[in-house]
């Protein structure tokens, strides 16, 4: 079975002594969990914050406290780097692992400026790279081809979440969207992909349901933060787990994982027929929906009415959202696919 990888460490750097204690309490659960996970240790150097009045990070005087406490849990180091002087001073110290934050992978200029530092040994890096702040699969995709382009062929991505604002996010700092973990998976099956529990979830107690839904689903790995002391952490001090909580979510997912091996059982097999029979089902009513919807189209244009009516879909979207709740379906999701099963109703009065 190929290891998973996991990426983690305090969301920043913050002192010698801090990164110091990083690596004692980790380092014993770090060593039994190295039988499922190739382990790599992450502290942010140059933090990308929204404002400049937050800690910004230490820079480059933090480089030995982080190379140190990998070194004493005996794991490669990785910090994320947004500008080529942020490459060059952590590759000249010795790292070798990076990744392109959220904020950043949504800036051509700056991936391509990455892409493009002088690096000597290229095949001896392994580049993460995150999804961009916004559901922008081009965003994210560009910014791997402009690495691999550049010549690197250890590239891995993360999957940590999209701020849609607060409404769509539901009880995660970030939204999941799923949908777009698995289609970066469909179009890049050979690109590892890691699931950045504690960004997603956005606090410590939402971090092993994110954790434990990415190993289910055959991630292939994860990026968590950890820090000694989680309510005093310089920045994002709500979502880091403490070294304790860590190792309780490992002795989870430890027990997740012998269970993921790709089953091909009949009782899959059947399922899986079961599944492509309902879906037959599905488009077959929706194409049954939109034939019924041109009719309206057509009659709407011979009663001159307009083709939207905001009241009519108001209620039929309040009556979904009504049913969806007690089917135990997530209205936000719910409201999705209303939202495009009428996009294209009124496309086809259209
Ligand atoms: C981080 O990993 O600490 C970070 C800033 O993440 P993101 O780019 O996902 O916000
Ligand atoms: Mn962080």
């Amino acid at each position: 079975m190929t290891k998973k990888i996991l990426i983690c460490g305090p969301c920043a750097a913050e002192s010698a002594a801090q990164m110091d204690v990083v690596a004692r309490s980790m380092k014993d659960v770090l060593h039994w969990a190295s039988g499922q996970f190739d382990v790599v240790l992450r502290a942010g150097l140059w933090k990308p914050r929204s404002q400049p009045s937050s800690f910004q990070g230490v820079g480059a005087e933090g480089l030995p406290w982080l190379i140190d406490a990998a070194d004493q849990i005996g794991v490669p180091a990785a910090t994320e780097v947004a500008q080529p002087e942020h490459l060059l001073a952590a590759y000249e110290a010795g790292i070798r692992h990076f990744w392109i934050g959220a904020r950043t992978t949504s800036n051509p200029f700056m991936v391509e400026a990455l892409a493009h530092v002088p690096v000597a040994d290229k095949q001896a890096v392994t580049w993460y790279v995150k999804n961009p702040t916004s559901p922008d699969m081009n965003l994210w995709s560009g910014a791997v081809e402009r690495l691999t382009g550049a010549g690197y062929m250890h590239i891995c991505a993360i999957h940590r979440g999209f701020a849609l604002g607060e409404h769509a996010s539901g009880v995660y700092r970030n939204a999941p969207m799923w949908s777009q973990a698995i289609e970066f998976k469909r179009r890049y099956p050979a690109i590892p992909l890691l699931t950045d529990a504690s960004h997603i979830a956005g606090c410590a107690e939402r971090v092993s349901e994110i954790a434990e839904r990415a190993m289910r689903m055959g991630m292939n790995g994860l990026m968590i933060e950890v820090h000694p002391d989680p309510k005093n952490a310089l920045s994002d001090a709500g979502q880091q787990l403490t070294p304790e909580e860590f190792r309780d979510l490992l002795q989870r997912l430890a027990a997740i994982d012998a269970s993921t091996q790709t089953a091909q059982s009949a009782e899959l097999t059947a399922l899986r027929q079961q599944i492509d029979e309902t879906d037959d089902e599905l488009w077959a009513l929706l194409s049954r929906r939109l034939d019924i919807a041109r009719q309206i189209g057509e009659y709407k244009r011979q009663h001159g009415l307009p083709v939207l009516q905001q009241a009519r879909y108001e209620e039929i979207l309040q009556r979904r959202l009504a049913w969806a709740k007690e089917h135990g379906i997530d209205p936000e999701s719910a409201k999705q696919i209303m939202d495009i099963i009428h996009e294209q109703s009124v496309l086809k009065q259209l």
